[in-house]
């Protein structure tokens, strides 16, 4: 499919399931920008710098996509970037109610603007990064679930780094 598509989210920390949407977002559209973002419900542990570094590392490797951020109304971002497609990840009916919610503020806030849905991969319906930061919490083996170029940045927040 032709264009760019913007993924936004907090990311705090990007994930595997984050990834796995990159990954198949990016070989459906032309470019990806993922724009990290920050979201007010949620108090982030990772500064917004270290969140932009560590989804930029893992990035790298797809020439298509690039990392931003932006504290702005996500539908402003996008006409900012003449951006009319945003993607979002569903795992579950849980997610649902909030991201078409949010799809339809998104929408009428700017018109030429719409999201496309990916289905969570089976192996990731139950990964967030709050079900990340909850294992750092308690010394977890985090290998399963965030990508390899973070992982040492993320333990060593959490006090695991000497493992
Ligand atoms: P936000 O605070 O904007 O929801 P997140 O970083 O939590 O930011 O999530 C960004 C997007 O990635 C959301 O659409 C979310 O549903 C999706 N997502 C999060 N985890 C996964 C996963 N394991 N598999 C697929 N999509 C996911």
């Amino acid at each position: 499919m032709k264009g760019l598509a913007i993924y936004p989210g907090s990311f705090d920390p990007i994930t595997l399931g984050h990834l796995n949407v990159i990954k198949r977002a990016a070989k459906v559209f032309d470019k990806i920008i993922v724009c990290v973002g920050s979201n007010p419900n949620k108090k982030s542990v990772f500064s917004m710098e270290e969140r932009v570094e560590q989804v930029k590392k893992v990035c790298a490797r797809f020439p298509n996509v690039e990392v931003d951020y932006s504290d702005r109304l996500l539908a402003e971002y996008c006409r900012s970037k003449d951006a009319h497609i945003i993607i979002r990840g569903l795992r579950a009916l849980s997610d649902f109610e909030h991201e078409c919610q949010m799809a339809n503020f998104n929408r009428k806030m700017n018109p030429e603007l719409d999201t496309f849905f990916l289905a969570a991969d089976s192996k990731y319906t139950y990964l967030s990064s709050t079900a990340v930061k909850e294992m750092a919490r308690y010394g977890a083996d985090l290998s399963e679930y965030v990508p390899r170029e973070i992982l040492k940045e993320i333990e060593l927040k959490f006090g695991n780094g000497g493992k």
